[in-house]
Protein backbone atom coordinates (compact mmCIF):
# COMPACT_ATOMS: atom_id res chain seq x y z
CA UNK A 1 0.00 0.00 0.00
CA UNK A 2 1.20 3.27 -0.96
CA UNK A 3 1.53 6.32 1.58
CA UNK A 4 -1.12 8.09 -0.72
CA UNK A 5 -4.00 5.11 -0.22
CA UNK A 6 -2.92 4.34 3.11
CA UNK A 7 -6.43 4.70 5.05
CA UNK A 8 -6.56 6.43 8.27
CA UNK A 9 -8.13 3.36 10.01
CA UNK A 10 -5.19 1.55 8.43
CA UNK A 11 -3.00 4.23 10.43
CA UNK A 12 -4.47 3.86 13.24
CA UNK A 13 -3.57 0.33 13.39
CA UNK A 14 -0.04 0.93 13.07
CA UNK A 15 -0.36 3.36 16.37
CA UNK A 16 0.32 0.50 19.66
CA UNK A 17 -1.77 0.48 22.88
CA UNK A 18 0.13 -0.24 25.98
CA UNK A 19 -1.61 -0.46 29.24
CA UNK A 20 -0.76 0.85 32.24
CA UNK A 21 2.52 2.81 31.14
CA UNK A 22 4.59 4.54 32.82
CA UNK A 23 1.88 4.59 34.97
CA UNK A 24 -1.30 2.54 36.11
CA UNK A 25 -4.99 3.51 34.61
CA UNK A 26 -2.27 4.94 31.51
CA UNK A 27 -3.06 3.74 28.07
CA UNK A 28 -0.20 4.10 26.36
CA UNK A 29 -0.49 4.87 22.52
CA UNK A 30 2.89 4.18 21.20
CA UNK A 31 3.87 5.71 17.66
CA UNK A 32 7.26 3.30 17.52
CA UNK A 33 5.37 0.85 16.04
CA UNK A 34 4.00 3.69 13.35
CA UNK A 35 7.14 5.05 12.48
CA UNK A 36 8.56 1.67 12.05
CA UNK A 37 6.23 0.99 9.59
CA UNK A 38 7.80 3.26 6.37
CA UNK A 39 4.14 3.12 4.25
CA UNK A 40 2.55 4.32 7.74
CA UNK A 41 5.58 6.85 8.42
CA UNK A 42 5.22 8.57 5.08
CA UNK A 43 1.54 8.35 4.83
CA UNK A 44 1.55 10.37 8.31
CA UNK A 45 4.58 12.76 7.31
CA UNK A 46 2.54 13.53 4.09
CA UNK A 47 -0.77 14.26 5.59
CA UNK A 48 0.62 16.50 8.28
CA UNK A 49 2.67 18.65 5.91
CA UNK A 50 -0.51 19.00 3.62
CA UNK A 51 -2.12 20.77 7.10
CA UNK A 52 0.70 23.06 7.94
CA UNK A 53 1.32 23.87 4.11
CA UNK A 54 -2.73 24.71 3.90
CA UNK A 55 -1.97 26.62 7.32
CA UNK A 56 0.97 28.85 5.30
CA UNK A 57 3.66 27.63 7.70
CA UNK A 58 6.76 29.49 7.69
CA UNK A 59 8.46 27.33 9.83
CA UNK A 60 7.78 24.12 12.13
CA UNK A 61 8.22 24.03 15.50
CA UNK A 62 8.23 20.37 17.59
CA UNK A 63 8.98 19.57 20.87
CA UNK A 64 11.48 17.07 22.76
CA UNK A 65 11.47 14.36 21.86
CA UNK A 66 8.71 12.55 19.80
CA UNK A 67 7.87 15.97 18.25
CA UNK A 68 11.58 16.50 16.60
CA UNK A 69 10.68 13.39 14.57
CA UNK A 70 7.51 14.29 13.17
CA UNK A 71 7.88 17.97 12.88
CA UNK A 72 11.61 17.54 11.33
CA UNK A 73 9.95 15.27 8.56
CA UNK A 74 6.62 17.85 7.62
CA UNK A 75 9.77 20.33 7.09
CA UNK A 76 11.64 18.69 5.10
CA UNK A 77 8.65 17.58 3.08
CA UNK A 78 7.64 21.78 2.98
CA UNK A 79 11.16 22.49 2.46
CA UNK A 80 10.80 24.80 5.21
CA UNK A 81 13.08 25.16 8.38
CA UNK A 82 12.41 23.24 12.01
CA UNK A 83 12.82 24.77 15.02
CA UNK A 84 13.91 22.67 17.78
CA UNK A 85 11.50 22.99 21.30
CA UNK A 86 13.88 21.83 23.98
CA UNK A 87 14.18 20.59 27.91
CA UNK A 88 16.28 23.01 29.74
CA UNK A 89 20.18 23.22 29.45
CA UNK A 90 19.95 21.41 25.59
CA UNK A 91 20.35 24.81 23.60
CA UNK A 92 24.17 26.21 23.25
CA UNK A 93 22.74 29.73 23.37
CA UNK A 94 20.77 32.21 25.30
CA UNK A 95 17.18 31.10 25.22
CA UNK A 96 13.83 31.85 26.50
CA UNK A 97 11.91 29.45 28.33
CA UNK A 98 8.30 28.79 30.04
CA UNK A 99 7.62 26.63 32.73
CA UNK A 100 4.43 24.58 32.56
CA UNK A 101 2.71 22.47 34.89
CA UNK A 102 2.56 18.74 35.08
CA UNK A 103 0.50 16.56 36.59
CA UNK A 104 3.03 16.26 39.52
CA UNK A 105 5.49 18.93 39.60
CA UNK A 106 6.26 21.36 36.71
CA UNK A 107 8.29 21.22 33.40
CA UNK A 108 10.30 23.45 31.57
CA UNK A 109 10.72 24.25 27.39
CA UNK A 110 13.03 26.56 26.17
CA UNK A 111 13.96 27.94 22.62
CA UNK A 112 16.30 30.15 20.80
CA UNK A 113 15.05 33.31 20.10
CA UNK A 114 17.25 34.01 17.32
CA UNK A 115 15.13 31.08 15.50
CA UNK A 116 12.10 33.25 14.77
CA UNK A 117 11.53 36.66 13.16
CA UNK A 118 8.42 38.80 13.98
CA UNK A 119 5.21 37.54 12.76
CA UNK A 120 6.82 34.43 11.54
CA UNK A 121 3.94 31.71 10.79
CA UNK A 122 5.33 28.68 13.33
CA UNK A 123 2.80 25.56 12.99
CA UNK A 124 3.66 23.18 16.24
CA UNK A 125 3.83 19.81 15.58
CA UNK A 126 3.64 16.91 18.03
CA UNK A 127 3.15 13.13 18.10
CA UNK A 128 0.17 13.01 20.57
CA UNK A 129 -2.21 15.68 22.23
CA UNK A 130 -3.53 14.82 25.56
CA UNK A 131 -3.88 17.40 28.24
CA UNK A 132 -2.49 20.13 25.62
CA UNK A 133 -0.09 21.41 28.64
CA UNK A 134 3.03 21.11 26.64
CA UNK A 135 1.52 22.45 23.17
CA UNK A 136 0.35 25.28 24.84
CA UNK A 137 3.63 25.51 27.10
CA UNK A 138 5.01 25.88 23.24
CA UNK A 139 2.56 28.03 22.12
CA UNK A 140 3.49 30.92 24.69
CA UNK A 141 7.03 30.24 24.52
CA UNK A 142 6.84 30.71 20.68
CA UNK A 143 5.00 33.60 20.72
CA UNK A 144 7.00 35.57 22.74
CA UNK A 145 9.27 34.86 20.95
CA UNK A 146 7.21 37.02 18.21
CA UNK A 147 5.78 34.23 16.15
CA UNK A 148 2.83 33.76 15.33
CA UNK A 149 0.71 30.59 16.25
CA UNK A 150 -2.44 29.83 14.53
CA UNK A 151 -1.86 25.80 13.74
CA UNK A 152 -1.02 22.81 15.84
CA UNK A 153 -0.63 19.37 14.07
CA UNK A 154 -0.84 15.89 16.52
CA UNK A 155 -0.68 12.41 14.73
CA UNK A 156 -3.07 11.43 18.04
CA UNK A 157 -5.39 13.38 19.30
CA UNK A 158 -6.96 12.06 23.48
CA UNK A 159 -10.11 14.36 23.07
CA UNK A 160 -11.46 13.30 25.99
CA UNK A 161 -8.83 14.59 27.87
CA UNK A 162 -9.86 18.82 26.71
CA UNK A 163 -5.99 19.78 25.18
CA UNK A 164 -7.41 20.59 21.45
CA UNK A 165 -10.20 22.56 22.97
CA UNK A 166 -7.89 24.43 25.36
CA UNK A 167 -5.90 25.15 22.29
CA UNK A 168 -8.40 26.25 20.42
CA UNK A 169 -9.29 28.80 23.27
CA UNK A 170 -5.79 30.41 22.71
CA UNK A 171 -6.63 30.96 19.24
CA UNK A 172 -4.83 27.90 17.74
CA UNK A 173 -6.03 25.68 14.92
CA UNK A 174 -5.67 22.26 15.37
CA UNK A 175 -5.59 18.91 13.72
CA UNK A 176 -4.71 15.40 14.31
CA UNK A 177 -4.59 12.45 12.33
CA UNK A 178 -6.49 10.37 14.49
CA UNK A 179 -8.46 10.35 18.13
CA UNK A 180 -8.18 7.82 20.70
CA UNK A 181 -11.16 7.67 23.56
CA UNK A 182 -10.34 7.49 27.21
CA UNK A 183 -6.85 8.56 28.60
P1 LIG B 1 0.00 16.90 27.30
O1 LIG B 1 0.94 18.00 27.68
O2 LIG B 1 -0.82 16.42 28.45
O3 LIG B 1 -0.86 17.24 26.08
O4 LIG B 1 0.90 15.66 26.94
C1 LIG B 1 1.50 15.60 25.74
C2 LIG B 1 2.77 14.78 25.71
O5 LIG B 1 2.76 13.67 26.61
C3 LIG B 1 2.90 14.29 24.33
O6 LIG B 1 4.08 14.84 23.80
C4 LIG B 1 2.92 12.79 24.43
O7 LIG B 1 4.14 12.35 23.89
C5 LIG B 1 2.85 12.43 25.91
N1 LIG B 1 1.64 11.66 26.28
C6 LIG B 1 0.63 12.06 27.10
N2 LIG B 1 -0.32 11.12 27.24
C7 LIG B 1 0.06 10.08 26.47
C8 LIG B 1 -0.51 8.79 26.16
N3 LIG B 1 -1.69 8.38 26.68
N4 LIG B 1 0.17 8.00 25.31
C9 LIG B 1 1.34 8.40 24.77
N5 LIG B 1 1.93 9.58 25.02
C10 LIG B 1 1.31 10.43 25.86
Amino acid sequence: MSATTMTPEALKALVRTVPDFPQAGIQFRDITTLIGDGEGLAASVAMLAERARAGGAQRIAGMEARGFIFGAAVAVALGIGFIPVRKPGKLPVDTIGVDYALEYGTDRLEVDPAAIAPGMRVAIVDDLIATGGTALATAELLRQAGARVDHALFVIDLPDLGGANGLRGAGIEVEALMEFEGD
